[in-house]
C-alpha cells in the first residue's frame, strides 16, 4: 500500500455498536477488509452472526418498549434529526477521504455525499412535525381517526455504492418515524458507517435506538431478517439477494421494503437536443464509476441520428478520465472490489462475442494494478445479447438503435428490470406518453437522475418491492391503527337474548 495514499484518522479494526456501546463479536470474530486501489488489507472489522445480532435486537427491543424514542413528540425527535444532520455536515471532508478511500469512489463525486445525507434528516425531520393523518366522519354515528404509530425494530441492510449516504436514506425515515434500529452495512465497505455512532451519540440519540452490526451478508444479514422481534426489513441490494431475503422473511411475516437492480433505458429521439442528451448519457453510467442503480446503462438512440450520437458518445467516452479516485481530476475511480472487478471485466469479455466495441474494453494503460476499468462502449448491441440484459454495475454501456416508437418501447420494457428511464425528445406529447407507457418506477425527461426527495423512489418488475420517498416511507416504518368512536347507539343484533 503505498503510504501517502491512506488518510489520516483511519481507524485498525471497527466493531459493532449495540446499547450505546462499541462491542466485539461474541466469538470475537473479525474479517478483513481491502481497498481498491493496491487491493490491500488495511482494516479488521467485527463479524456479526447470530449472537451478535440476538444482542442488537434485544437492546432495540428496550430502547423501544422501554425507552422514550418512540414516544417522543415529533418536534423533539426532529430537533435530534436536525442536530444529526448538522453534525453529518461536519463530517463531510472526513467522510468523503474515508468513502474514496475504501470505495473507490471519485472524490470530486464522494465530496457531495454528506450534504445528500445530511438533507435526508432535515427533510424526514420536516416531514414528522407537518404530518396530518387522516380523521373520517360518518355523521352523527361514527368519528374514525388514523393513530399513527412506530412499527418496532427495523432491520436495514445496505450495499456499498455510495455506503453512508444509502444508509442515511432508511436511517432518517426510520428514526424519524420512531422507530429503533440495527443497522448492517455492506461488508465491501464498512469504514463510513463507523462514522454514525458518534454522529448519533453528540445528537442525543438514546442508546439502543441505533445499533450497529458489521458481517457478512449470510451470517448477519441472514440473521436480521430471519429474525423474530424484527417487525421489518428494509434492503437495498442485488435482486437475487431481494429474492432470498423475501423467502427468509416469510416465516415470520416482516414488511419488506426492496429497492434492487437496475438496467435501465436512456431513449434518445431525433429531435433531442444532442448535447445535453450527451452530456447526459455519458455522466448517467459513468458517473459513481457506473456503480449505480439508476444507471442509464443502455441507451436507445433514433436512427436518423445513430451514427452521429454514437460518433460523439464514442469520442467523449474515451476521454473520460479514468485515474487515482483521490485525484481532483479523476472521473472514473477503481471499482469497489477485486470480485466485482472481475465480474465487470467479465461481462465485457461477453460483449466482445456479442455486440461491436467501440471504445475501451480493457485495463486503462498506466494502471496496472488496482480495481480499474476504461469506460467501455458497445454499440448496435441486441436485445438479446447479456450485456443488453443484464445488470454490470460498472462504467459499461450498450447503445442500440430503433426506428419507431414502439419498437423504442418495445427495448425499453423487455428486459427484467424497471427502476428508472430517461427519454429524450423536445416534443412535449411524446415525452409525457412514451414515458408513461416506460415499465419503470421513475422516468426523467430531458434529464438524468436528479431527484426530489419527496417523490416516489422504487422500482417495478425486478426491480423492487414497494415505493420509499416523502410520506411513503414513513408508511412503511409506522403503522396506521384505525380508531373507530361511536356517536350513536349502534344496532347491535342480539344473540343469545
Ligand atoms: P448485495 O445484494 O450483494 O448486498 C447488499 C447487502 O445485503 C449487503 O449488506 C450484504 O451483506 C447483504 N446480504 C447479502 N446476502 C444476504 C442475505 N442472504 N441475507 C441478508 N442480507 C444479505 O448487493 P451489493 O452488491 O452490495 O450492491 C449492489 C446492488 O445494489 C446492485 O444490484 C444495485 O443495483 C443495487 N442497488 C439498488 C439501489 C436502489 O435503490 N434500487 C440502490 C443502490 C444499489
Amino acid at each position: 500500500m503505498t503510504h501517502q495514499h491512506v488518510p489520516q484518522n483511519l481507524p485498525k479494526r471497527i466493531q459493532h455498536f449495540i446499547d450505546g456501546e462499541f462491542v466485539d463479536s461474541v466469538d470475537g470474530a473479525t474479517f478483513d477488509v481491502l481497498e481498491p486501489v493496491s487491493n490491500q488489507n488495511y482494516l479488521e472489522a467485527a463479524a456479526g452472526k447470530q449472537a451478535d445480532v440476538d444482542r442488537a435486537v434485544a437492546a432495540a427491543r428496550r430502547a423501544f418498549d422501554e425507552g422514550p424514542w418512540p414516544r417522543m413528540l415529533p418536534r423533539e425527535r426532529a430537533r435530534v434529526l436536525n442536530r444529526i444532520a448538522d453534525i453529518v455536515e461536519t463530517r463531510n471532508e472526513r467522510l468523503a477521504e474515508w468513502e474514496t478511500f475504501d470505495s473507490g469512489l471519485p472524490i470530486t463525486q464522494a465530496l457531495g455525499q454528506a450534504k445528500r445525507a445530511a438533507e435526508n434528516f432535515r427533510f424526514f425531520a420536516d416531514l414528522i412535525v407537518a404530518q396530518s393523518d387522516d380523521v373520517y366522519q360518518v355523521p352523527g354515528k361514527q368519528v374514525n381517526y388514523v393513530h399513527r404509530k412506530p412499527k418496532g425494530v427495523a432491520g436495514l441492510i445496505t450495499p456499498w455504492n455510495t455506503p453512508f449516504m444509502l444508509e442515511s436514506w432508511k436511517l432518517a425515515p426510520a428514526l424519524a418515524s420512531g422507530c429503533t434500529v440495527v443497522l448492517k452495512p455492506a461488508e465491501f465497505t464498512p469504514l463510513s458507517a463507523s462514522l454514525w455512532p458518534e454522529i448519533f451519540r453528540e445528537a442525543g440519540v438514546p442508546d439502543g435506538v441505533f445499533n450497529l452490526v458489521h458481517g457478512i451478508g449470510e451470517e448477519a444479514g441472514d440473521a436480521l431478517v430471519k429474525h423474530e422481534d424484527v417487525q421489518l426489513i428494509s434492503f437495498t441490494g442485488e435482486s437475487a439477494t431481494g429474492k432470498l431475503i423475501f423467502a427468509n422473511a416469510a416465516p415470520t411475516l416482516k414488511a419488506l421494503s426492496m429497492e434492487l437492480g437496475g438496467k435501465s433505458p436512456a431513449v434518445v429521439f431525433a429531435d433531442a437536443d444532442l448535447d445535453a442528451a450527451i452530456d447526459s448519457t455519458v455522466f448517467g453510467v459513468f458517473s459513481l464509476n457506473g456503480e449505480r442503480c439508476t444507471a442509464g446503462s443502455r441507451i436507445l438512440v433514433e436512427r436518423p441520428i445513430y451514427d452521429e450520437f454514437v460518433r460523439r458518445y464514442v469520442e467523449r467516452a474515451k476521454n473520460v478520465k479514468v485515474g487515482d479516485p483521490r485525484d481532483p481530476a479523476t472521473e472514473v475511480g477503481a471499482l469497489v472490489h477485486p470480485e466485482h472487478h472481475e465480474k465487470v471485466v467479465s461481462y465485457i469479455e461477453i460483449g466482445k462475442t456479442e455486440a461491436t466495441l467501440a471504445a475501451g474494453g480493457g485495463r486503462p494503460k498506466g494502471l496496472e494494478t488496482g480495481n480499474y476499468v476504461e469506460p467501455t462502449v458497445f454499440i448496435d448491441v441486441p436485445p438479446t445479447a447479456r450485456i443488453f440484459q443484464e445488470e454490470i454495475f460498472g462504467p459499461v454501456v450498450a447503445i442500440t438503435p430503433f426506428d419507431t416508437e414502439e419498437e423504442a418501447l418495445r427495448l425499453a420494457n423487455d428486459v427484467k428490470y424497471g427502476l428508472a428511464a430517461y427519454v429524450w425528445t423536445s416534443n412535449l406529447e411524446r415525452a409525457h406518453t412514451f414515458g408513461q407507457r416506460i415499465e419503470a418506477g421513475m422516468v426523467w425527461l430531458n434529464s438524468h437522475n436528479v431527484r426530489d426527495l419527496r417523490t416516489p423512489f422504487g422500482g417495478v418488475k425486478a426491480s423492487g418491492l414497494g415505493h420509499e420517498g416523502g410520506y411513503r416511507s414513513l408508511d412503511f416504518y409506522s403503522d396506521q391503527q384505525a380508531m373507530h368512536i361511536t356517536l350513536a347507539p349502534v344496532h347491535t343484533p342480539k344473540f343469545g337474548a
